[in-house]
């Protein structure tokens, strides 16, 4: 083994989750926040044998048999290291290292890493006005030393000379932590407080870094995108909190570095931050390997809000039962670091009492729309829809479902079985009965589509669906003059309203007795409506709202 890249090997175990790779092998159930089975590797008829998903290692109290995931496909399948590392790569989406990279790659920018790392540690040690700014800002040497904190110096020359030194100039680049630009070299950072950014197995793989003092650039700065560094996939703090999260069963997510930090010295270890970016599915993905409880805590202004909604809507599609998310917003203008350190009490009490995810959601749509009107109402439920639709098929989505049809009164249809965004606006109130006029009119269009152009429709449908689909077939029929209810059903295998009405019997022999059918069914829908919109107005009109010019003429011509 000492011959592999251990840069990659640590990527392939990273993107593994040991429980997954057991799963297929041995039946494990759900112990605490490990998972127990029968051993594999000997004769037990009570388990011992133990999977520990945050540690991602297997340990047998029965015969002592212990490993990773590659260990475990090794001993069970009967492979050698470099085959189950190649399959835990394949299924990670990974690729395996040329033979001739091996050593090289991830490898080589770990260490450019580390040495800057290290390098920036010695600076902030020689440095004690940098020292005094983050003990000024709740930051001593125990917290240093936990985040391996430093300081990039003034200059611009600081690391390209250690790495020119070093003869490893391109890696130094290819680790971001050097500019090449026109034959020039140049640190990247420069009079920062340096950050560095460990993946899980503790691996420095980037930096983040923030202005000491000057006004000059950007607040923050992170290493850019390179070979070991994704910020949509990378959480600061998780290394260092990993254990605690594990054993406090619980994460905080937060949005900045500061915040991490300051949170774990006032003793709250189980947190972790995004790099400067949205909360994304793989964070999600990623942290819930070590707890099922993940409670975001946000600042609670409009950013902070927005942020909430971008991170929880890109968590819809990953979420399962037993994780429990939830949601915490501070007073506007405080950030966790700041709140921690004034009011812990308090601070403690909102993460006790954090917001359930499905009270934000229900909130959120809620917002800004009168649920007391049928258009409030209406526009929630399609906002509801869009939600529900992303979510996955299982417990909460149904139970979440059931808590917006009480508010909505039970319009809220199961996302349909199709691909088709245009069926899925159509496919609703399947089983529902038409009225008996607007069926035939439909009907009698699809088989006699000539006649569509002949009358206008729009306003005399009242069943929603029904005036979709009027207004699908019209425009078909536009583009289409081949248009037939068998080009409808292609286009709509699974809608059951289409269904219905092509199944419909009009009993018209020809085009001109159909057009006479129309024209009768039109005169009474139209009646009915302009008599729905007649009593309507009469109704606001008793009420004692005031009727525009147009709306008393109708009444007026309306009567006679
Ligand atoms: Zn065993």
């Amino acid at each position: 083994m000492a011959n592999f890249d251990r840069a990659f090997i640590d990527q392939v175990l990273s993107s593994t989750d040991i429980v997954d790779v057991i799963k297929e092998k041995v039946n494990l159930t759900k112990n605490g926040a490990n998972f127990k089975g029968l051993c594999p590797f000997h004769n037990e008829k009570t388990p011992s044998f133990n999977v520990s998903s945050s540690k991602q290692f297997y340990h047998c109290f029965g015969c002592g048999a212990h490993g990773d995931a590659i260990k475990f496909l090794q001993e069970h399948d009967n492979l050698t290291f470099i085959e189950a590392l190649t399959k835990l790569a394949q299924a990670a989406g990974l690729e395996l290292p040329e033979k001739t990279k091996k050593n090289d790659a991830h490898y080589n920018l770990f260490i450019s890493n580390k040495l800057a790392a290290d390098f920036y540690s010695r600076a902030l040690k020689n440095n004690p006005k940098a020292k005094t700014y983050l003990e000024s800002r709740g930051i001593d040497q125990d917290m240093v030393d936990v985040f391996h904190l430093g300081l990039s110096n003034n200059k611009w020359d600081d690391l390209t000379n250690l790495f020119a030194k070093e003869k490893i100039m391109n890696n130094a680049v290819e680790a971001g932590l050097i500019i090449k630009s026109n034959n020039k070299t140049y640190d990247r950072f420069r009079n920062r407080i340096m950050f560095p950014i460990r993946n899980s197995t503790g691996n420095i793989i980037g930096f983040g870094a923030r202005v000491y003092n000057s006004e000059d650039g950007a607040k923050y700065l992170n290493s850019p995108e390179t070979k070991l560094f994704h910020k949509s996939f990378e959480l600061y703090g998780l290394y260092e909190c990993k254990k605690e999260i594990s054993k406090d069963k619980s994460v905080i997510i937060v949005e900045g570095y500061t915040d991490v930090i300051g949170l774990y010295k006032s003793g709250l270890r189980n947190c972790v931050a995004t790099l400067g970016t949205a909360f994304t599915k793989h964070h999600f993905n990623k942290i819930k390997r070590y707890t099922n409880k993940i409670i975001f805590c946000f600042d609670g202004d409009t950013a902070g809000k927005s942020a909430a909604w971008k991170a929880i809507s890109n968590c819809l599609t990953e979420l399962k039962d037993e994780i429990q998310l939830s949601l915490v917003f501070l007073p506007e203008g405080c950030d966790p670091d700041s709140y921690v350190k004034t009011d812990r009490e308090n601070f403690d009490n909102l993460i006790d009492n954090s917001m359930p995810l499905s009270q934000y959601i229900i909130e959120y749509l809620k917002s800004n729309k009168d649920t007391n009107t049928v258009e409030g109402k209406t526009s929630f439920a399609l906002e509801a829809k869009k939600v529900l639709d992303q979510m996955p098929d299982i417990m909460y989505t149904d139970i979440l479902r059931e808590e917006i049809q009480e508010i909505t009164g039970n319009v809220i249809p199961k996302e349909s079985q199709t691909s088709n965004n245009k069926e899925k606006k159509t496919s609703s109130n399947t089983n529902q009965e038409f009225d008996i006029k607007e069926l035939t009119l439909l009907s009698l269009f699809i088989e006699y589509p000539r006649l569509v152009k002949e009358f206008d429709c729009k306003n005399i449908i009242s069943e929603t669906s029904l005036k979709n689909i009027y207004d699908i077939i019209t425009e078909e029929i536009n583009h289409n003059k081949n248009f037939t209810a068998a080009h409808l059903l292609k286009l709509f295998p699974n809608n059951e309203t289409i269904k219905t009405i092509v199944s419909f019997e009009s009993n018209e022999k020809s085009e001109d007795s159909a057009r006479v059918t129309i024209k009768e069914i039109f005169h009474q829908l139209e009646l009915s409506s302009k008599e729905k919109i007649y009593f309507d107005l009469l109704n606001r009109y008793t009420d004692g709202q005031k009727l525009s010019d147009d709306e008393r003429e109708f009444i007026k011509t309306f009567k006679k």
